[in-house]
């Protein structure tokens, strides 16, 4: 699949990956479906190529933003059992 081919499908709201050049989809939606941007913003990805590293960046860091939420409830609740077993001082 040429990154061509690949955007256009994705234009379409079918991410795939990966691509000749083994790419991800612009907003990885390939790999996390709820990071698909609304078409509009697909569209515009495709019309502005100047604004492209900006959007992924965009994508990025809200998949980032979503794993850290994750890992801070696992953290958050691994420290409140330790301090449950701890002596107070
Ligand atoms: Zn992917």
């Amino acid at each position: 699949m040429t990154p061509e081919k690949q955007l256009e499908l994705w234009v379409k709201g079918d991410p795939r990956c990966p691509n000749d050049q083994v790419e991800c989809c612009p907003d990885f939606s390939c790999c996390k479906r709820e990071l698909l941007l609304p078409l509009a913003e697909r569209e515009r990805f495709v019309a502005e190529p100047a604004r492209r590293e900006e959007m992924m960046l965009g994508a990025l860091a809200r998949s980032l933003s979503l794993e850290d939420q994750v890992a801070m409830v696992l953290s958050g609740r691994e420290r409140s059992a330790a301090k449950a077993g701890e002596p107070s001082c």
